[in-house]
């Protein structure tokens, strides 16, 4: 017998329709690139992103069709995350910091036919412009004030919705149909596109606004620190209209000065980034002579690569409630989040941090498992580590345009190609990305544990440890630092700290200090390039053997 129950879509238009009627005056606050701060409210944002949803039909975008946008996170921008999934088209965000040549493929292979860009990429779009052929229509994101002159091949995004009245009904969709579009990192191969659902998007949000997940509430005014390039911002615009919360845009600036800036003039409750945008944030503060315990947040998610608990621990120490969550662009990316349990709350601080700094745990709707080489099941004893598997209603079920084609396993689970351990109470430690654990001798060492570890000597700025080529042991650890100003450890003080922290044999062969650390374009440390440089250091050092 079937249930009784309306069976009403799940789509984001109604997000935007509730955030109008019952938090219409939360306000969204932009910096656009020209400069300046843009105030408006939830309202006006509705409103704005009827006229853009007006002016996209008008220029032919249908449902189904895809926008790319390489842009900033600005309030035009966020408009845009509603008008065009709201007709039924498909966001496409683009990550500017890629590469030119990573940028036209993924554009090309995503299929957009209107791309709306910042005023700072005009060069890169134009560099471009030849090498993408179905563009029908390219939007600046500026008003007639900036558009560049003379330049009547470009549309102007003020332009486009002042000659719109907002009026408009939003077609009622089928809530599976795809509202958005993000290609991963693509550390091997070409990029892969997720394509996110309305059903997937509105799930996701509400596990932002869950007590346990990141308690995003109308309390909150967010300085979103993660672009809305990637993963969606970590689903925090949806999540946002869902509970009404005030929504800080940083625009192109996200250093640490600027950020702080930012937050205090807003009065930031919450802010989410990655842990380099972090370590930046705390190294103004010390440069500049600002007391941390002058930051407005109470809480801050650390995510999108391992947060070091020495970094978490720093926050907690100026009354910050850092944690950290877990999760990929094909989960939407958010799938375990690092909340203290009943019992934990009786602990000192420092034995929450250490529960603070785990990836976290499976939040409803997802669920987790580790497995060997061979797929079999592993015990969730917090000793054993294996792939870590993931199965949910916003977990990917194939790639866009079936690149890598079958990507579940017979009985529905993605592998993401991390390696982790699960303790009895569920939480999960990241010890590594398949592809980064060090394999010395048989044997695995994480390279997460050792740079966590190295990030506690008060000298450290930033650590990277990489498994290089070892004529005994296949391979080795070796660790790149990079020293706090003013800072001038000697490797070996950096192997006595470690070796009280890790198992001897895990120490890594050699500690080589740099002047800055290769990312990655959302933030992370690009091991890949690492790993091609230092390849043979200890082969050629004459201390392999
Ligand atoms: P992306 O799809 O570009 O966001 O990258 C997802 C990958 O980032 C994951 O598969 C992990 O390897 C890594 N990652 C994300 N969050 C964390 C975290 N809290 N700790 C460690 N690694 C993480």
């Amino acid at each position: 017998m079937m249930g009784l129950m309306q069976d009403r879509p799940l789509l984001i238009s109604s997000l935007l329709t509730h955030v109008e009627q019952y938090h219409g005056d939360s306000a969204v606050v932009g910096i656009p690139c020209e400069g300046g701060a843009v105030h408006q409210s939830w309202a006006d944002t509705a409103r704005r992103a009827r006229q853009g949803a007006q002016a996209l039909a008008r220029l032919g975008v249908a449902q189904g069709d895809r926008v790319a946008t390489l842009a900033w996170n600005t309030h035009r921008h966020l408009e845009l995350y509603f008008a065009v999934p709201g007709i039924g088209a498909v966001l496409h965000t683009v990550n500017p910091r890629l590469f030119a040549e990573q940028i036209e493929y993924i554009v090309n292979h995503g299929g957009a036919e209107v791309l709306a860009f910042d005023l700072p990429f005009l060069d890169l779009v134009d560099q471009l412009a030849e090498r993408l052929p179905r563009l029908r229509h390219r939007i600046v994101m500026t008003d007639p004030e900036h558009m560049p002159a003379g330049r009547d091949d470009l549309l102007c995004y003020e332009t486009l919705l002042a000659a719109e009245t907002g009026t408009l009904d939003w077609p009622t969709l089928d809530e599976r149909a795809a509202s958005g579009l993000c290609y991963t990192s693509g550390t091997t191969g070409n990029p892969k596109g997720v394509l996110y659902s309305h059903r997937s998007t509105v799930l996701h949000a509400f596990l932002c606004c869950q007590a346990d997940g990141l308690h995003l509430s109308r309390a909150d005014s967010t300085l979103l620190a993660v672009p809305l390039f990637h993963v969606n911002a970590w689903g925090i615009p949806y999540a946002s209209a869902m509970c009404g919360a005030k929504l800080v845009l940083p625009g192109p600036k996200l250093d640490g000065k600027s950020l702080f800036d930012l937050a205090t003039d807003q009065g930031c409750t919450f802010s989410l980034g990655v842990p380099t945008v972090w370590i930046g944030l705390l190294r103004y503060l010390d440069e500049a002579g600002i007391d941390p315990a002058l930051l407005p947040f109470q809480r801050l998610l650390i995510g999108g690569s391992a947060a070091p608990r020495a970094l978490i621990e720093r926050f907690h120490h100026a009354g910050v409630h850092a944690f950290q969550a877990w999760g990929m662009s094909e989960t939407s990316p958010l799938a375990t989040v690092a909340t203290l349990l009943p019992h934990h709350r009786a602990l000192p601080l420092d034995r929450q941090i250490d529960v603070l700094a785990r990836q976290g745990r499976a939040m409803f709707g997802v669920e987790l498992r580790i497995v060997d080489d061979a797929g079999q099941a592993l015990p969730h004893d917090g000793v054993v580590t294996g792939e870590l598997m993931v199965r949910g209603p916003w977990v990917l079920s194939g790639y866009f345009g079936g690149v890598g084609d079958a990507v579940l396993d017979a009985d529905g689970w993605f592998a993401t190609g991390d390696v982790a351990r699960i303790d009895p109470e569920g939480f999960v430690t990241l010890t590594d990305r398949s592809k980064d654990v060090i394999k010395s001798g048989g044997e695995w060492i994480s390279s997460i544990e050792l740079e966590n570890a190295a990030l506690g000597h008060p000298a450290v700025e930033a650590a990277a440890v990489v498994g290089v080529a070892h004529e005994r042991w296949q391979e080795r650890p070796l660790m790149l630092v990079m020293r706090k100003p003013d800072q001038n450890p000697a490797a070996k003080e950096i192997i006595t700290f470690l070796s009280e922290r890790v198992a001897r044999w895990w120490l890594p062969d050699d500690v080589v200090f740099v002047d800055s650390l290769p990312l990655t374009a959302t933030g992370k440390l690009d091991k890949k390039v690492l790993r091609q440089q230092y390849r043979d250091y200890l082969l050629s050092a004459g201390t392999g053997g």
